[in-house]
């Protein structure tokens, strides 16, 4: 399962108040308001800013006037916040691509559902326990496959059908964006880690970022052999269970059985248009 470490170049999620450490560096700016990113734009080199990740809905639209057009920004809902704030934020989308990060929390659908409204991308965050309730699960399921007016991507649900699509090399980690080799988070005190969720379990293990995958295997191997057997196993790695063996990832077997079959559906569909196509040019 270990993946190749060595022609890694990651880009780094950064506070604002340590971004001169990572001008040099492909970077997303991280902030609590839109004026402290736009104060630290400055101080990162503008060719490798990624973009700007915002903490919380509660943000008044002008504010984001300053910030050139095209500079994508991400919103990540806190606990408190009311999924009907993104209404006032509907506007972002005109100058910029907007994704919206949403933790699958009881409720998270409700957000998923007003952000798919608006145009804007949604990253979900899935529980590392894979404890979700599952209904709530399947109902962003058939809205991201379903939902004919749907602009925008919903992850992981469609990076998912995409890797199974395209048979590609990807799994969970590289979809939560939680693969070392690629993404590296910095927190608020400036330690290096792989994303804000995995920070106190890495730390806890003293696994520093880039060991990640080998110890994840190295747990796996030795308390939960049955993802090496998992039929998930090439898209799961071990996802729920490398740091809680005990983790109950039955939600997420379904869910996996599911877009499967929605990706066979599609390579089916795509085969039946090629032939029409084939077939009324001759
Ligand atoms: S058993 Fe669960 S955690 Fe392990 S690979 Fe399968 S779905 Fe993933």
């Amino acid at each position: 399962m270990q993946e190749d470490m060595s022609l890694a170049r990651p880009w780094y999620n950064v506070p604002v108040r340590l971004i001169s450490s990572y001008a040099e560096q492909s970077c997303v700016l991280r902030g609590h308001t839109v004026t402290e990113l736009i104060e630290g734009m400055p101080h990162i080199n503008s060719q490798k800013l990624i973009g700007l990740e915002l903490a919380g809905f509660d943000h008044d639209l002008a504010d984001f006037v300053p910030i050139p057009d095209g500079v994508p920004v991400e919103i990540v809902a806190g606990l408190q916040d009311e999924p009907a704030k993104l209404y006032d934020l509907a506007q972002l989308t005109a100058s910029r691509p907007v994704r919206v990060r949403l933790n699958c929390i009881p409720g998270f659908v409700s957000g998923l559902s007003i952000a798919a409204s608006l145009d804007m991308a949604v990253a979900l965050e899935i529980p590392l326990s894979g404890t979700a309730g599952a209904e709530e699960l399947v109902a962003g399921l058939e809205l991201a496959l379903y939902r004919r007016s749907l602009t925008q991507p919903i992850d992981f649900y469609h990076g998912l059908l995409h890797t199974c699509y395209h048979q590609t090399p990807v799994d969970l980690f590289d979809i939560q964006e939680e693969n070392p080799a690629t993404s590296r988070y910095i927190t608020d005190t400036g330690l290096e880690t792989v994303s804000s969720r995995l920070a106190w379990i890495l730390t806890e293990r003293q696994v520093k970022p880039q060991d990640l995958f080998a110890y994840r295997d190295e747990q796996i191997e030795k308390y939960a052999p049955a993802c090496f057997e998992c039929e998930h196993g090439p898209v799961c790695r071990g996802y729920f269970k490398w740091h809680d063996p005990t983790a109950d990832c039955s939600a997420f077997h379904s869910l996996f059985d599911v877009i499967l079959d929605a990706a066979e559906q599609l390579a089916e569909d795509v085969r039946h248009a090629q032939d029409d196509v084939d077939s009324a040019s001759h």
